[in-house]
């Protein structure tokens, strides 16, 4: 786990450093809260210990502004202090520290109270993952899916949006029941992470339908990809964990383009979903690649 620390005297900071460094944790530092603020909008940081007193931007001022809108994410933070009197912490606690610790500070309470967040931090963490994923068959959900892309990679690079739906799924329901249909959607999901992953991400986001997204290849590339993928689920056996065996066929709608370059990526997936309406209109069991660009 990384942590920043923020505090203008520089003894007390380096005591700071070398305390944490080794204790085993990585970290970094800022002389007051505007230069926090820059670590933080660079790195991912999530565990901040910070002064009180500092001339830009005090450790109040400083946790207003990661509990502001300007952060994405939920940080840690531990306010350092030499004030002690009940308002003081009334003041930092109502601010949105998570916990305070007097200066100079004691070892082993420092330590402790690290170790505390540190679990919180463990949970919150476990808490999103969950959030972000289905739970059927562990891959990402749409949330998922919209968090992992506002993060991902270069406008710069190809990229195929995908969206894919199984052929006739409510007759595998139907005629072998929901728990068996969920097996086989599990069988669907691991194929294509399978083909898929790591080059690209695999999302669920509705019952029998799924949202992929491809990298490292042209757009012809990651068309033909599709296509493989396509014969190659097509040609697999699948188990319902019972019953007879079974082929699935899935349908695919692509856009690829050589680079984003400004281009709403929800956008790409509506006209990879038109290209999918497409593919099953004309028989499913087939890609179409749809324009924007490049798809041949
Ligand atoms: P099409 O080729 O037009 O896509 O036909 P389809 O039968 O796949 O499409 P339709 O939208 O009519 O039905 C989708 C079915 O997927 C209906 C629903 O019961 C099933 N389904 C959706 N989510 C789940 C799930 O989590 N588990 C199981 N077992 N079935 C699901
Ligand atoms: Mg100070
Ligand atoms: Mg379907
Ligand atoms: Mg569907």
């Amino acid at each position: 786990m990384k942590i920043l620390v923020v505090e203008d005297q520089r003894f007390t900071r380096r005591m700071l450093v070398r305390f944490l460094t080794n204790a085993g944790y990585a970290v970094e530092e800022a002389q007051d809260g505007c230069e926090a603020m820059e670590v933080l909008a660079r790195e991912p940081i999530r565990f901040v210990i910070t002064d009180w007193m500092m001339p830009c931007m005090s450790g109040l001022e400083l946790i207003r502004a990661i509990r502001g809108r300007s952060l994405d994410r939920w940080v840690y933070v531990i306010l350092l202090t030499a004030r002690d009197e009940k308002s003081g912490i009334v003041e930092a606690l109502d601010a949105g520290a998570d916990d305070f610790i007097h200066k100079p500070f004691d070892n082993e309470e420092l330590a402790v109270r690290i170790r505390a967040g540190q679990r919180i931090i463990e949970l919150t963490e476990r808490l999103e993952r969950l959030a972000m994923t289905d739970p059927l068959t562990g891959l990402l959900n749409r949330r998922g899916l919209q968090e992992t892309l506002a993060q991902s990679g270069s406008a710069d690079a190809p990229l195929g949006c995908v969206v894919a739906d199984i052929d006739h799924f409510k007759r595998i329901n139907d005629a072998r029941g929901h728990d068996r249909g969920d097996l086989v959607l599990k069988q669907i999901a691991e194929l294509l992470r399978g083909l898929f992953e790591p080059d690209g991400i695999v999302a669920r986001v509705g019952g029998e339908e799924f949202w992929l997204l491809l990298r490292n290849g042209t757009p012809a590339e990651l068309c033909e990809r599709v296509e493989r993928a396509r014969s190659i689920i097509a040609a697999t056996v699948l188990t319902d964990g019972g019953g007879d065996p079974l082929n699935l066929t899935l349908s695919f709608g692509i856009t690829a383009v050589p680079a984003l370059q400004g281009r709403d990526i929800t956008t790409l997936f509506k006209i990879a979903d038109g290209a999918l309406y497409a593919s099953k209109q004309n028989g499913r069991n087939r890609v179409t690649c749809a324009a924007p660009d490049a798809c041949p």
